[in-house]
C-alpha cells in the first residue's frame, strides 16, 4: 500500500493517491533502487516522480508525511479572505460562517492541491503552464 502526503480525499477509480500532491495516481511508480527493503510508491506524473525520488533519496528510501512549510500555512490563512470574498459573491458566505478555520483551511488546501495537480499534469506532457 503506498503512502500518501497529499490530500487524502482525491481517490477516483480505486487508484491510490500521488504520494505527493494526492491527485490520482497515473501508474507511474518508484522504489528506491527497486529494492524490497524500501516501500514502494505510486505518483500522478513524472514532475511528481522527480519530486518524490529526490526526497527518498535524501531520507533513506522513504517519502514521509511533509508539514507545509510557515509560508505555506501562511498563504493558507491569506486566502481565507478571497474564499470570503468568493463566497459572497456566490451568496454561500452564510455557510462559510458556520465552518471552523480548520474546515476553511481544508476548503483551500483541497483547491490548492487540485491547481497544482492540474499544472503538474500539463508540465508532464511538456505543456508550459506559464
Ligand atoms: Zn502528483
Amino acid at each position: 500500500m503506498a503512502k500518501r502526503l497529499g490530500h487524502p480525499k482525491f481517490t477516483f477509480l480505486g487508484l491510490d493517491p500521488c504520494a505527493i500532491c494526492g491527485f490520482e495516481g497515473r501508474g507511474f511508480g518508484f522504489r528506491l533502487d527497486l529494492s524490497g527493503l524500501y516501500p514502494h510508491y505510486v505518483f500522478c506524473s513524472m514532475p511528481c516522480v522527480r519530486i518524490g525520488e529526490a526526497i527518498a533519496k535524501s531520507n533513506g528510501g522513504k517519502i514521509e508525511k511533509m508539514a507545509l512549510s510557515d509560508i505555506e500555512n501562511h498563504a493558507i490563512v491569506d486566502a481565507r479572505l478571497q474564499l470570503w470574498e468568493a463566497a459572497q459573491r456566490v451568496g454561500i458566505a452564510d455557510h462559510i460562517e458556520k465552518m471552523s478555520p480548520e474546515q476553511i483551511d481544508d476548503l483551500v488546501k483541497s483547491v490548492v492541491i487540485g491547481f497544482q495537480a492540474s499544472i503538474q499534469r500539463a508540465m508532464g506532457r511538456g505543456e508550459v503552464p506559464f
